[in-house]
């Protein structure tokens, strides 16, 4: 059977699940952020899957693993397509499965919440959110990216000061696998079982549903302090890691990219070094008074605001 023959009978037997084929939504969905390497950006600009699928349900999911197994057709999974590695690009063609309306939270309760892996990660914060909780971690890709397409091909990030990694254990402690054979396998991975798919880029394996571990929410207050060299910066950071300072977030960010932050404007200037933070509201007097026992330091919040309502001349 040809690809093309392939791809006709898997499509006539798709009976009722979405599917889309114009060249517009392929190349979309075709794409994620490779494009910030030149190299990879060379590599995989021109690569483009021929159909894109987007089940509905679990019961959906599985009935195209069965049809992907038994026409033989290249699968590429998506959750957001904010990877930057190109883990989401089709490269030998054949079908993308767009998993993000598998959305459903499935159990939330004190530490715990089960949802479905394409489920926005923002809206799975809300979610948790609204039993005064939150997620122990999420990526800078927070508002598109799903929990699953981060369980599948993410790491950290911010709050992995406070609560390491997503292998860490009790961090991810439940996924369930779909496989993709003729007739597909339902997995239930617990613990350390986990980590067979955990990071694995959707290559073993596709993943519907997750539970993870939640934490008591702080009200984080976002602000920046601003160091003379990227030494007395990153030693701040280091001090007040050290320090066990509450904080969900202290990135170092050198001055050469001072430009590209525009919202802040003249509050990170060029000639500065920042640590961004996220810091508990009950160490932001602790917080301000370390940096500027370090020296001359500006203080802002995510929106370039003095959050202390000091005015913005430089300390
Ligand atoms: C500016 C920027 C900042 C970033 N910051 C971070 C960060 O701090 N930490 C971090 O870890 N990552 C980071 N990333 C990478 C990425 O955004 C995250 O890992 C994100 O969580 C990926 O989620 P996604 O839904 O977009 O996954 P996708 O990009 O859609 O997919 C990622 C991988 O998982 C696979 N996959 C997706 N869904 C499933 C599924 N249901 N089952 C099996 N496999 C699946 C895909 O095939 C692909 O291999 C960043 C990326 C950018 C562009």
């Amino acid at each position: 059977m040809t690809r093309t023959q392939a791809l006709d009978a898997f499509k006539a037997d798709l009976a009722g699940i979405r599917f889309h084929d114009d060249a517009n939504y392929l190349s979309a969905r075709s794409k994620d952020y490779f494009w910030y390497s030149p190299i990879l950006n060379d590599l995989l600009q021109d690569k483009l899957g021929e159909l894109v699928v987007v089940p509905q349900s679990v019961e959906e999911v599985t009935a195209v693993a069965a049809l992907i197994a038994r026409y033989k057709l290249p699968l590429t999974l998506r959750g957001g397509g904010t990877g930057n590695y190109g883990q989401c690009v089709p490269l030998e063609g054949g079908v993308i499965m767009d998993l993000t309306r598998l959305d459903k939270v499935r159990e939330i309760r004190e530490g715990y919440v089960r949802v479905e892996a394409g489920a926005r990660i923002s809206r799975l914060d809300e979610a948790a959110r609204e039993t005064g909780q939150e997620l122990l971690m999420y990526p800078s890709t927070r508002q598109m990216a799903t929990i699953g397409g981060f369980i599948a091909g993410g790491s950290g990030g911010i709050g992995s000061l406070r609560h390491g990694m997503l292998r860490d254990p009790g961090n991810v402690s439940y996924i369930k696998v779909i496989t993709v054979e003729e007739n597909p396998q339902v997995i239930e991975l617990r613990d350390d079982a986990i980590q067979k798919v955990q990071h694995a880029y959707g290559t073993n394996g596709i993943v519907v549903e997750v539970g993870l571990a939640l934490t008591p929410a702080t009200d984080w207050i976002h602000t920046a302090a601003l160091f003379d060299g990227y030494d007395h910066a990153l030693r701040f950071a280091t001090s007040a890691q050290e320090g066990g300072m509450d904080c969900y977030l202290l990135t170092a960010v050198e001055r050469r990219f001072a430009p590209y932050y525009t919202k802040f404007g003249d509050y990170f200037p060029a000639d500065r070094d920042a640590i961004f933070a996220m810091v508990a509201p009950s160490e932001l007097a602790r917080f301000t008074a370390e940096a500027e026992a370090r020296g001359p330091c500006l203080l802002c919040d995510d929106q370039g605001r003095n959050p202390r309502g000091r005015s913005s001349a430089r300390l």
